[in-house]
């Protein structure tokens, strides 16, 4: 039976440290002792970016989704593959057979054992922290992994920064998992997208713009006023810090030009409906720009026009 996983111990590991900006820094102890604390204290979502797809017959899968208990549970079939992350897995685990199991602790080996109550013995990692990544103008979007087996389902992992009205545009889009970096945590200088100009309001669209400026001297003026401003707040941020206010309340000054970065994994059939809806010319350019480097990344596949509404 053939198993596919997408992911590692440390992928794990990653998307739990990327709410404290530090999911570049791996220690293999450390992240093994972050694992059982990810386990015990049942924070899973950095569980989702590890992806298994196993080779089953669709009766095989309707009997596990028979007997799943929640939900929430989601196990989906498409391409002779039972499909669903590593939270999805330990969830269900009672309803696959024992020789699944083998293949999970050869790919997942400090996991698995953690989750038998065993003291792990050994770790996998990542490849790279990123395959490749693409600049756009209001920040960037790296793959970091993929598992593709020609169907709806096949998955990517990407790393994206960009400023905060596009992670929230970005974050509609339900059918993926998201792992964030968290204002709460972290305390680091923040960053900010200012746009080249000012783009005008389109006048037959009440939510799109145009590819021009805004009339001289409004452009200058407004935008000197924008660097200002945005100067003016993260100074007052950092001010706040020093002086102990929480980390949670200071950061409501932040203006939404400011720079999150967030790991997404992404099941094609989502990935080609976000491509399809943000390449649109009714998308925000930012979001577009993101739409167009993920395209030219991982292509379209067309899965989502199978989709009706
Ligand atoms: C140009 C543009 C303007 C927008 N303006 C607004 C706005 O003003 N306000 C606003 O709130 N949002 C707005 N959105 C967001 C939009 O409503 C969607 O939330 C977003 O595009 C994600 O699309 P989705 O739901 O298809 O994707 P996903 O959430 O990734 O879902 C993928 C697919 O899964 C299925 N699906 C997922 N969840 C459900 C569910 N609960 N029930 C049934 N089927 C489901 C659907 O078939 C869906 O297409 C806008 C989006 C665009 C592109």
């Amino acid at each position: 039976m053939k198993v596919f996983v997408m992911g590692s111990d440390q992928r794990i590991v990653r998307c739990a440290r990327v709410s404290f900006d530090k999911d570049h820094k791996v220690d293999k102890e450390r992240d093994i002792r972050l694992i059982k604390y990810l386990l015990q204290h049942r924070h899973a979502s950095p569980f989702e970016h590890v992806i298994i797809a196993f080779e089953a017959g669709k009766d095989f899968w309707l009997s596990v989704v028979e007997r799943l208990l929640s939900p929430a549970v989601q196990v989906y079939y498409s391409g002779s593959y039972i499909w669903l992350n590593l939270r999805n897995y330990i969830n269900a685990k009672d309803f696959f057979p024992e020789s699944f199991e083998s293949s999970m602790v050869e790919r997942l080996p400090a996991t698995t054992s953690i989750l038998k109550g065993e003291e792990p013995t050994d770790y996998s990692t990542d490849q790279a922290y990123l395959k490749e990544k693409l600049e756009t103008s209001s920040g960037w979007v790296g793959l970091v992994d993929s598992l593709e087996l020609g169907t709806d389902m096949d998955f990517y992992t990407f790393v994206v920064e960009c400023p905060l009205f596009v992670a929230r545009q970005w974050h509609r889009h339900r059918f993926g998992s998201y792992n964030e970096v968290s204002r709460r945590y972290v305390d680091y200088e923040p960053d900010f997208y200012i746009p080249e100009y000012l783009r005008k309001q389109a006048q037959n669209n009440r939510q799109a713009s145009v590819e021009e400026p805004v009339e001289e001297p409004w452009n200058s003026l407004f935008l000197k006023k924008v660097r200002w401003y945005v100067q003016d707040l993260k100074e007052l941020y950092m001010a706040m810090g020093e002086k102990g206010v929480a980390r949670e309340l200071a950061r409501g000054i932040l203006p939404q030009f400011m720079k999150t970065r967030f790991y997404w994994t992404v099941p094609r059939v989502s990935l080609d409906n976000f491509i399809t809806l943000r390449t649109h010319e009714g998308a925000q350019k930012e979001i577009r720009e993101f739409a167009l480097a993920i395209e030219s990344l991982v292509g379209y596949k067309g899965s989502d026009k199978k989709i009706r509404l």
